[in-house]
């Protein structure tokens, strides 16, 4: 699997899930946004793999994410995560910060046979990873992955389009790989793991309600601790207690398809889908002091006449419509789009790159 085809299903609701292995990184990059260390949490193996394990020929999402953290601290759960999964026929991508390339000697046998379980594989460099594992190494590990057989790609995050940074790391990769692996590229914050699978750095203004889709709130994340969140939004996905509107529920209560519904069905999640917090708050509680986008959305909680509205105009056929339709239209935009509405537009066409040479 390709990262395009990855991207393209970014806005489909339920077609994928991200699944935090850990918390655990033995990495230390500045701007980790999920302040990971080799102190951190990590939802018990069997929890995780009876979820995947829920996923079934006729209801599994078409991929699943595995990040972290460092998700291949757990080589042999990844792969058996990737192997689960696939028996639903559902594709998986892993993306790691790279550990095990620093000092550039062999993929280690468990890390890679974790990595050759699943269907893409994604390295982090940025200048923050970079301090910890060279670009050199990174690059040698890649081509290993590469050479067994695996597509790949790299998420690359930079302070935007002028960032000299950016420009140099993406050009040592297309000439290192000749544009043959694909790059996802976000601009200025630095954020998570999840959030960088999605492209998801940039968040509109919500002054003013104009109707923007957050198509972030299609696929659910599962956090750490095997609470699932309704989407990837690395400060939403911490939150505890999680605003009601955007909790799916737990991995050791409930099962794919549970999640999935409520995913589907939740007026709200549509209606964020279709216009984004902004233009739900303005158009159900006018006059409300713009706060962010993600924070206006997690606000949400706390005002009920929003709720009632969304309730209102987000159930039954006519949401599930909208929804449909936000959907399909994104679709059809395919993923460069995605990229350039919700990532760094200036090198949105590197997405689509592809091990067959397909060039931006
Ligand atoms: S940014 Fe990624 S690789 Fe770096 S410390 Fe955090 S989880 Fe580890
Ligand atoms: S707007 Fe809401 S659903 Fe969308 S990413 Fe932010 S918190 Fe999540």
């Amino acid at each position: 699997m390709e990262l395009g085809e990855l991207i393209a299903l970014r806005p489909v609701p339920a077609a994928g899930l991200l699944l935090t292995l850990t918390r655990r990184c033995p990495l230390s990059c500045a701007h980790c946004s999920t302040s990971s260390t080799m102190a951190g949490e990590q939802t018990a193996a069997d929890r995780l793999r009876r979820f995947v394990a829920s996923f079934t020929v006729d209801d599994a999402p078409r991929v699943v994410l595995l990040t972290g953290g460092e998700p291949l601290l757990r080589p042999g759960l990844a792969a058996g995560l990737a192997t689960l999964a696939r028996a639903a026929g559902t594709r998986t991508a892993l993306l790691s910060g790279m550990f095990f390339a620093r000092g550039g000697g062999s993929v280690p046998a468990r890390i890679m046979r974790a990595i050759t379980a699943a269907d893409h594989f994604s390295a982090s460099l940025d200048v923050h990873h970079e301090r910890e594992v060279a670009r050199a190494d990174v690059f040698a590990a890649v081509r290993r992955v590469l050479d067994a057989g695996v597509p790949a790609s790299f998420h690359l995050t930079g302070t935007g389009p002028d960032d000299p940074y950016l420009a140099d790391v993406v050009a040592a990769v297309r000439r290192e790989f000749a544009d043959h692996v694909p790059m996802l590229v976000n601009d200025v914050r630095p954020v998570g793991r999840a959030a960088s699978w999605t492209g998801a750095a940039t968040r509109p203004d919500t002054a003013g309600g104009a109707a923007v889709p957050c198509p972030m709130a299609a696929w659910p994340t599962v956090a750490f601790d095997g609470t699932v969140v309704a989407c990837c939004n690395q400060q939403t996905v911490d939150a505890r207690p999680v605003p009601a509107h955007l909790l799916l529920g737990h991995v050791a209560e409930d099962d794919w398809s549970t999640v999935r519904r409520r995913s589907l069905a939740s007026p709200v999640l549509r209606l964020l889908r279709v216009v984004g917090p902004g233009h739900l708050t303005a158009r159900y509680a006018p006059g409300t002091p713009a706060c962010g986008w993600c924070a206006t959305c997690r606000n949400i909680a706390d005002r009920p006449e929003v709720l009632a509205g969304a309730a209102r105009d987000g159930a039954g056929p006519v949401g599930e419509l909208l929804d449909l339709h936000s959907t399909r239209s994104q679709l059809a935009a395919g993923p460069a789009a995605f990229v350039r509405r919700h990532g760094s537009s200036a090198y949105a066409g590197l997405v689509t790159l592809t091990a067959d040479g397909d060039r931006p």
